[in-house]
């Protein structure tokens, strides 16, 4: 706890601040070097140490346990605690979305969260509750070592998004849970930028003495996966290992080599590893089948990109399939099962979200383009839950509410997703029409339907724009900042097109676990009709299906800010947080938050508090009810133009009023 102490110093709760000012609110941030986290209300923000901080321990945890939000400093622990109390006490489901950019510090907040939330739950430590604990907490060492990898932005950088329900009983014990991935970066498996990684998985298996990989089998074992499985999995990381190996990459002529000795000894691992026929595997590897106009099936060579290319499709695919069907066994063992609402009670959960956020970087393709989007998805959401939430508050208290304005980004959301005028529609057009269409007749046909949109701009409509390129770029005003993006590559990586015949490959494999994950294989190419979704669409589904999600449950937010971009515990760089700062909406977040009342206190705990600070309450409590109690305490201090009185809960407009109250306090 030593590193929380001296918090009196700066403000907790950014709604204290004397003005809402970039600079005042920066001042805060970094007020003292040991304090990390700040309220914005029951928003908390967070900035990475880049240093271990003792702040999580067993006591820790005990001072916060039960407690409301405003009586210890603020910490994760405070709105962990506070999403637990909500679903516990009104059998609400509430959701942590936990945001910020790359080594932020997400994914620690969300394993501290859970982790908090293991500690104070089963008291009576019952041993299918313990289990279904373990492995929930298990399972982040298992998604981390197939979903993270190091980049020159984060050593453990997840390339995956992840939403997590956790599912509790009447008692408020979790019972089980439920893991959503979101767009796995598997360009990764073929191609790293220079400085950065595979995913960890590979390492580890090449190294089977590290400790790293010791903890990722152990976790395996205590989650259920079976001696078969364990081995499958290893199987198809070597798989693909052989697939992407550097010495096939190197060298010149990839059809000369498959027709060497080379070709027989690398077939040969690849059809042992897979469990397939050594003569399929290299057919796969060099010919397609293709359904001729007149029904017949032929076999085509495939001229040397087509070969590589394939067989790059083939590694990813195998990653990505693997990735999923990991998340999916997981799935299998916390679900809950046997759950009778009319015997237990109502199942109430709590989702945790740690997905990735907005990303600016100097080449932005694909990836960032659905990255960026899911971030106007999630900023939507914010501020309609947060408006929302503020004004169900005051509709259900009784009191009139004075509504903010600020921008709405629904506008870059349609932009991108609208059913026939947005990108991704227009994308999807590209990929469904016959013949070459290449990324720039794809360009063109955005920039002519998209000319004139105010969050759009092509080359054509600025050629005075040094900075973009005339048959390649285009660029999207975001709610957090421009960017360009390079439409090279956009339509291969929508389309993502992989040869029916190693899905058949893999489809008539013995292996029964990579059967599993094949399951599409079954078809020949004749009976493939129907064209799979492009990877926009179903990614944009997968987002919509999350916000849909989020917007039933009570929200709580941690926004988590990077310091500096060298991964130091003493640098705090001011242009990169002020930049974080306004694009995570922060400064209306606290405007938002001080134009109606920025607290709140049931009557009972406000008089608890300020008792001692009235002549009518102590020390005796001389009032009929608690709410006559606290006027008589806010009319002895002369706040009565300051407070609204709902039906439970007193309002205060101005954080002065509490603050001279506590100071009062203090001084008896
Ligand atoms: P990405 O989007 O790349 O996954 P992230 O926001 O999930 O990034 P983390 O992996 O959580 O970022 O954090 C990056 C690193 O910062 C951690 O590996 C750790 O070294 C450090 N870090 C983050 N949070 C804390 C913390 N609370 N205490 C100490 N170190 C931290
Ligand atoms: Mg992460």
């Amino acid at each position: 706890m030593a590193e929380l102490e001296g918090l009196e110093f700066g403000k907790s709760d950014f709604v204290l601040l004397d003005e809402v000012t970039m600079e005042q609110f920066m001042e805060n941030l970094r007020f003292e070097k040991g304090r990390i986290y700040t309220f914005i209300g029951e928003v908390v923000v967070s900035v990475n140490p880049y240093k271990q901080m003792d702040i999580y321990g067993k006591e820790v945890i005990e001072d916060y346990r039960g407690r409301e939000l405003y009586e210890n400093p603020p910490h994760l622990y405070a709105v962990a605690d506070a999403a637990y109390k909500a679903m516990k006490r009104r059998a609400k489901d509430t959701c942590i979305v936990i945001s910020g950019e790359s080594g932020a510090g997400k994914t620690e907040a969300s394993k501290y969260i859970m982790q908090y939330i293991a500690a104070i739950t089963n008291p009576s430590q019952r041993a299918e509750v313990e289990s279904v604990k373990n492995v929930l907490l298990k399972s982040n060492c298992v998604l981390e070592a197939f979903g993270n990898a190091k980049t020159n932005r984060n050593d453990n950088s997840s390339r995956f998004g992840k939403y997590m329900d956790i599912n509790f009983n009447f008692n408020g014990d979790p019972t089980g849970g439920h893991i959503n991935n979101y767009l796995l970066e598997k360009s990764r498996v073929v191609q790293q930028q220079e400085g950065e990684r595979n995913f960890h998985s590979f390492y580890q298996a090449s190294n089977n003495d590290s400790l790293c990989h010791k903890a990722v089998m152990a976790a395996l074992k205590v989650i259920g996966f079976t001696a078969e499985e364990i081995s499958s999995i290893y199987k198809i990381l070597s798989t693909i290992l052989h697939l992407v190996s550097p010495t096939l990459n190197a060298l010149e002529d990839y059809l000369l080599i498959f027709a060497s000795v080379f070709l027989s000894v690398c077939v040969k691992h690849i059809s042992e590893l897979t469990s397939t026929e050594a003569e399929n595997a290299r057919k796969t590897l060099l010919y397609r089948t293709v359904a001729t106009g007149g029904g017949e099936v032929i076999e085509k060579g495939h001229n040397e990109k087509e070969a590589s290319y394939g067989r790059d499709a083939f590694a990813k695919a195998l990653y990505e399939r693997l990735f999923a069907w990991i998340v999916g066994r997981i799935n299998s063992v916390i679900e809950v099962k046997d759950y009778n609402p009319a015997l237990h009670g109502k199942n109430t959960v709590i989702g945790v979200l740690d997905i990735y956020g907005f990303e600016i970087f100097d080449n932005n393709s694909f990836e960032q383009f659905c990255i960026n989007y899911c971030n106007e998805k999630l900023q939507q959401l914010f501020i309609e839950l947060i408006l929302r939430q503020e004004q169900d508050e005051y509709q259900r208290e009784g009191i009139t509410w004075q509504h903010i304005e600020y921008f709405n980004n629904q506008i870059i959301v349609d932009l991108v997703e609208q059913p026939h005028k947005g990108i991704i529609s227009i994308l999807d057009e590209a990929c469904l029409t016959a013949g070459k269409v290449t990324d720039t007749v794809c360009l063109d046909s955005m920039n002519k339907k998209l000319g004139q949109h105010p969050h759009y701009t092509s080359r054509k409509l600025c050629p005075a724009d040094k900075t973009m390129e005339f048959n390649r770029d285009f660029r999207i005003r975001h709610y957090a900042g421009d960017v360009t993006y390079s439409v090279e590559g956009f339509l291969d990586k929508n389309k993502d097109p992989l040869f029916q015949d190693f899905k058949r490959l893999m489809y008539n494999s013995s292996d029964p676990v990579l059967k599993e994950m094949w399951p599409d294989g079954k078809m020949s190419i004749t009976e493939v009709t129907k064209r799979p979704l492009t990877a926009a669409t179903l990614f944009k589904n997968s987002i919509i299906a999350l916000v849909d999600k989020l917007a039933c449950k009570e929200p709580y937010y941690v926004r988590c800010i990077k310091p500096n971009e060298v991964k130091s515990s003493m640098l705090f760089d001011d242009g990169r947080c002020q930049h974080q700062v306004a694009y995570l909406g922060l400064l209306e977040n606290v405007r938002v938050r001080r134009a109606g009342f920025a607290y709140r206190q049931p009557y009972a705990r406000f008089l608890q508090r300020y008792k001692m600070t009235c002549e009518y309450t102590w020390p005796n409590h001389l009032m009929g009810s608690d709410q006559e109690a606290v006027e008589a305490i806010v009319n002895q201090h002369g706040f009565e133009d300051d407070v609204a009185y709902g039906h439970t809960k007193l309002f205060v407009r101005t954080p002065r009023t509490l603050f001279t109250l506590e100071q009062e306090r203090s001084a008896l």
